[in-house]
């Protein structure tokens, strides 16, 4: 069994790249040349230079003392949240920046729902001195205005969406009829392991790091680079793609996606797509979508803006299919609680995103020599105004 990506983009049944015609050149430019550059000492010697200097990383892979002797089992935090503007995702826009100077770009475009990629896009546009368009929901906007400063303090033009919802699809049809107008200058930094080929297996690369770093910090913790288990939360699944790489042909190391459950599966308020999804084509790829019966894509709620998205990646939706990763749910309450325990317990506040991969602690049943790594995704700072509301504390 291989989960790697086919030379056809492929992941199994699931991905490939389903784009408008108008797309092609820009979508086979990429293809042709994505792996080549990434591979190049140049890139990587600049690549690993960024991510220590300015990412700040390694990032620290805590043992949980307090965490590991409530739930019995030895608990190691992969530290994320302590990356440079607070979550993985600049591991990602630094990768695709440096691939975008050497294709000759000179501009940048993205789209974002809740701010976060929004914002790491930015930051590496103002890094590297290149022109940035950001895509946003007039909704989220507003709902996000925090996000939408930071892009502009940063010197990025935020261009609210007016159609539909006004939300990320609606960003995301902008973002793409921009870059079918500009094809030659620009290149568009999507921010998970969604939309068409070689998207997924670009961002999964990027975010490999993240396990690379937790084999070599294991080896030298624990004398084997093996945990027991990967825990992650999964939105489109970059994080959790980065957490789990370097482990997916290990099969004794179980890995766990955690997806946002909302109000309950049952509920018509979820996100959680393993669950409710069918297989379709969203953004560009076949994969796993929730939608109704004529295909319309269903509206997703997650009291986390991170994970509410309709779908997930093709390469989950493989490694859900062919069973490689268990995928869990948790609902809003359960995340919550998590996140609040988390506070208390280790003096970290995390992301409401991370929060689920917390939440699923208290549903496992580990054995007392059992090593977890959690993969803890961004901090909780963007999210005050959520916990505030939420109020239980
Ligand atoms: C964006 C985000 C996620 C969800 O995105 P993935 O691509 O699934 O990783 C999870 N955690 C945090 C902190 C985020 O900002």
């Amino acid at each position: 069994m291989t989960y790697a990506v086919d030379e056809k983009g492929y992941y199994g049944q699931f991905g490939g790249a389903y784009i408008p015609e108008m797309l092609y050149p820009n979508i086979e430019e990429l293809r042709l040349n994505y792996l080549k550059i990434i591979q190049e000492d140049g890139f990587i010697a600049e690549f690993d230079q960024l991510l220590k200097d300015f990412v700040g990383r390694p990032t620290p892979l805590y043992f949980a003392k307090r965490m590991s002797e409530r739930y019995k089992a030895k608990i190691y935090l992969k530290r994320e949240d302590l990356c440079h503007t607070g979550a993985h995702k600049i591991n990602n826009t630094i990768g695709q920046i440096l691939l975008a100077q050497r294709l000759g770009k000179r501009k940048i475009i993205a789209e974002t729902g809740a701010g976060q990629h929004g914002v790491a896009t930015a930051t590496v546009c103002a890094l590297m001195g290149m022109e940035c368009i950001v895509y946003m929901g007039k909704h989220d906007m507003e709902r996000q205005k925090p996000n939408v400063e930071r892009m502009r303090i940063l010197g990025t033009k935020v261009v609210p969406a007016l159609s539909g919802s006004m939300t990320l699809k609606d960003a995301t049809n902008q973002a793409m009829r921009h870059w079918i107008n500009h094809p030659t200058d620009t290149h568009y930094i999507i921010g998970s392991v969604v939309g068409p080929h070689p998207y997924p297996d670009m961002v999964a690369r990027f975010q490999s790091v993240i396990s690379e770093e937790i084999r070599n910090q294991l080896n030298e913790e624990i004398g084997n680079p093996f945990p027991d288990y990967v825990i992650a939360c999964v939105g489109g699944g970059s994080n959790a793609a980065g957490a789990f790489y370097h482990f997916l042909n290990d099969e004794h190391v179980q890995l766990i996606g955690v997806e946002a459950g909302g109000k309950g599966v049952d509920t018509g308020k979820s996100a959680a797509t393993t669950v409710l999804g069918k297989v379709g084509i969203l953004h560009g790829s076949k994969s796993l979508l929730m939608q109704t019966a004529d295909g319309q894509v269903v509206e997703p709620y997650s009291i986390s803006a991170g994970l509410d998205y309709p779908g997930i990646g093709p390469m989950h939706a493989h490694l859900f299919e062919t069973g490689r990763v268990q995928f869990l749910n948790v609902t809003d309450d359960e995340a919550m609680n998590a996140g609040i325990e988390l506070s208390r317990t280790e003096g970290i506040i995390p992301a409401i995103e991370t929060a689920h991969a917390i939440a699923v602690l208290s549903k496992m049943d580990f054995a007392p020599d059992d090593v977890v790594v959690i993969n803890l995704s961004g901090r909780g700072d963007k999210d005050l105004e959520t916990y505030i509301k939420w109020g239980k504390y």
